[in-house]
């Protein structure tokens, strides 16, 4: 463990790098562990590309450590480029979660964005509340085609005979 860099750092390292610095520009909390290039346990800690070529990101955890550069090693110089460590067992999946986000942000917006009367589904939110459904169902004012991000499931007659859409109300 190089650890003991982070005392020996002194606490005054600046986000100021140099011109190559790639580091990010935010500034670090001082008393974070820091590790030397390569030093770092991999099993336990990554950096966040490092999470990412596993298909993983942080999470929403803080960085628990600090990685110095491959420049720096050996060195005892401040790392203007230091890496952020996170742990690799909080981390979470990225592909998997963003797109369960996805999937409920979609249903949420669908609901707003179907008019109830005519099935169809809009690009912009609907004025549910005040007029419970769109524009043209509302009043007739006919809706801008380009308005509509999904038509309506066609008012198939054979298919309402069928009652195979079961929300549809055109039983009358
Ligand atoms: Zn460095
Ligand atoms: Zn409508």
């Amino acid at each position: 463990m190089t650890a003991a860099t982070a005392a020996a750092r002194g606490g005054t390292h600046d986000a100021a790098g140099g011109p190559g610095d790639v580091s990010h520009g935010d500034d670090q909390p001082p008393g974070l562990p820091t590790y030397d290039w390569n030093t770092a346990p991999r099993h336990l800690l990554a950096t966040r590309r490092q999470l990412r070529a596993r298909g993983l990101r942080p999470g929403g955890q803080n960085p628990v450590a600090q990685l110095r550069c491959k420049d720096c090693t050996g060195l005892t110089r401040d790392c203007g480029r230091m890496a952020w460590l996170y742990q690799v067992a909080l981390a979470l999946p990225v592909r998997q979660m963003t797109l369960a986000k996805e999937v409920a942000l979609d249903r949420a917006m669908a609901a707003r964005q179907t008019c109830p009367k005519c099935r169809r589904r809009f690009i912009a939110c609907l004025p549910l509340r005040t007029l419970g459904s769109c524009l043209e169902c509302y009043d007739g004012t006919p809706v801008d085609p380009r308005l509509v991000m999904f038509p309506a499931p066609q008012p198939d007659p054979a298919a309402a005979d069928t009652a195979t859409l079961p929300r549809r109300d055109v039983a009358a």
